[in-house]
């Protein structure tokens, strides 16, 4: 007799295909609001994983889904697909600098794998320098250059393999004002390049505004000077736009922010506003040219899906039709708004830019003296976890860094003032 087949086990690790397994769950959606299954609504404060940029619903987006469909689904990545070069020509137009030239791939993972690889090929170098608290994705190589210590810890010992040396934080590296501040931090990647050896580092990639760690901006000043430092040695600067581009920090990318152009840019999420998935690199002509040279193929055939194209020249089109203007205009309002928080003993600071922000906890308001372990699993015994859990239960969906220390708030980019009083 064959043996009896185990219970069929209920996915409930996170990102599994149920994180919680139990109903209720989302299934509709318009603008800042999603419904679940029981038809309670929910205003989504973190645009599910800072990626429903447009909002819910969005019928730009949507048409553009059908109508590609209507068309013809799938066109084979290696060939020309008008689609796909049509949202190439909208990217180059809104990239910083010289980026002209998408690679496309599939998830923020395999893009900044992607860029990895490219800066590698074009540099020579082998090793690549994230930040300490960075993300750069789960996959094995993106998570082998993601600083979170958490994913790294679920990683090893199968990650590395991506010579990712890591930043060292920096005492309160990034965690105050000015401009000395950002000086030091930046010294400290020169510091590094040179005890390296600056022919053997390709690039530097980083977040322009961390967003899973917890919301941290870096201190004004200290990419101009990543910049000079890059420059000084020949090293790559990327950009991991992947939660920072689309509007998010008020411009299209949140390197724009800071005031400096990078040599290579990652995007995910919102390129699409989550509707389909799609990824990609962004590159200035001379890398392009040496990667084609170089019959480097980075092809993967879900890169640059026709539909999630159309999705992204929907989305697109909604961030020029008011989605970025309605950041600009809200974002000063939003931060006001979360600064009151600050007057609360258990908050240590607030910090973030455009729609997205971070809420710290620390005893009396001190970072360095978290109210409890950040590390001990999520639960209500954890402050942050405390908030989350009491907004779900005013129908209010709130994100948390890892560790968890913050409490995010992004809401989709649609979010006016009434759901930011709302949040
Ligand atoms: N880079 C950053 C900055 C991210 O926040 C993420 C995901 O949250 C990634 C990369 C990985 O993207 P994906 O989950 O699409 O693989």
């Amino acid at each position: 007799m064959s043996q009896q087949r185990a219970e069929p086990a209920s996915a409930t690790l996170a990102h599994w295909s149920s994180p919680d397994g139990d109903p209720p769950t989302i299934v509709e959606g318009e603008g800042c609001y999603v419904t679940d299954s029981e038809g309670t609504e929910h205003l989504d404060f973190i645009a599910q994983l800072y990626c429903v940029n447009a909002g819910h619903g969005n019928e730009t987006i949507n048409a553009a889904i059908e109508e590609q469909l209507s068309k013809v689904a799938y066109v084979s990545s290696a060939k020309h697909n008008d689609t796909r070069a049509k949202l190439a020509d909208e990217l180059a137009a809104i990239a910083p600098g010289d980026l002209s030239n998408t690679f496309f791939s599939v998830s923020g993972s395999e893009a900044n794998e992607a860029a990895v690889q490219i800066a590698r090929e074009y540099t020579d170098a082998p090793k690549v320098l994230t930040r300490y608290q960075s993300y750069h994705g789960g996959t094995y190589g993106a998570g082998g250059l993601t600083g979170d210590p958490s994913t790294r810890a679920a990683l090893e010992p199968y990650g590395g393999t991506a010579a990712a040396k890591f930043l060292p934080p920096l005492p309160d590296a990034f965690d105050a004002e000015g401009e000395e501040l950002a000086e030091r931090a930046a010294n400290h990647l020169e510091y590094v390049i040179r005890n390296e050896g600056h022919e053997t580092v390709g690039a530097v990639l980083m977040e322009p505004v961390a967003g899973t760690s917890g919301a941290y901006p870096a201190p004004e000043g200290y990419f101009e000077r990543v910049r000079e430092v890059c420059d000084e040695y020949d090293v790559l600067l990327i950009a991991d736009e992947v939660i920072a581009g689309f509007g998010r920090c008020g411009e299209w990318f949140g390197i724009e922010t800071e005031g400096v152009e990078p040599d290579m840019l990652t995007f995910a999420k919102g390129v699409t506003s989550a509707y389909a998935p799609l990824a990609g690199v962004l590159v200035g002509p001379e890398i392009a040219a040496s990667v084609r040279e170089g019959g480097y193929d980075l092809g993967q055939t879900f890169g640059g899906h026709p539909v999630s194209c159309a999705a992204g020249l929907g989305a697109l089109s909604a961030y020029r039709d008011g989605l970025l203007e309605n950041v600009r205009e809200n974002a000063a309002y939003f931060e006001s708004e979360l600064r009151e928080l600050e007057a609360y003993d258990a908050v240590a600071n607030v910090r973030g830019r455009g729609f997205l922000w971070g809420i710290e906890f620390g005893v009396g308001g001190e970072r360095e003296e978290p109210l409890v372990d950040p590390w001990i699993e999520p639960d209500a015994e954890n402050p942050v976890e405390a908030v989350i859990e009491e907004a779900a239960e005013r129908n209010v969906l709130l994100g948390a860094g890892r560790p968890a220390t913050q409490v995010i708030c992004a809401p989709p980019l649609c979010a006016g003032r009434e759901e930011i009083d709302e949040g």
